[in-house]
């Protein structure tokens, strides 16, 4: 579900970049495309998502996702570069508590995920990824 003008949610290549990106992060957190399933995943042009009293979540699990299109202000280039992977990994271990270690890490889907094209208004960009999105330190929320 697309409710962002951000550029690249208007591209007809979003669904094909939405599922490579699953692939990359359901392999990253070892789960399937059965875990995700039956789920909506909605792209949201608000700086900030609804969840569940959390404030600043620029993404949400909730048993659906949502992910903020933008950052400071600024739209991502790509699917890529919002908080999906992260929420991926709420689906598929939980862990709101961001305790397991690779809640610091994601260098190995970064790389799967980078050198990608982005987009700016009509114009195509590039797409890096910056694991800082994904990342969070332990914490409870
Ligand atoms: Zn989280």
């Amino acid at each position: 579900m697309v409710r962002s003008d951000a550029p690249f949610t208007a591209q007809p290549d979003l669904a094909h970049r939405i599922d490579s990106t699953l692939a990359a992060a359901l392999a990253y957190w070892g789960g399937s495309f059965e875990q995700v399933a039956g789920m909506t995943i909605t792209l949201d042009g608000a700086r900030y998502v609804e969840c569940g009293g959390v404030p600043g979540a620029i993404g949400c699990y909730d048993g659906d996702i949502r992910v903020s299109t933008g950052d400071m202000g600024n739209d991502f280039a790509c699917v890529e570069q919002t908080a999906l992977v992260h929420e991926v990994g709420h689906a598929v271990i939980g862990d709101r508590g961001h305790t397991d270690p690779r809640w610091m890490d994601f260098e190995s889907v970064a790389s799967a995920l980078d050198g990608r094209s982005g987009y700016d208004g009509e114009r195509q960009t590039a797409c890096p990824v910056a694991v800082s999105v994904w990342r969070h330190p332990p914490c409870r929320h």
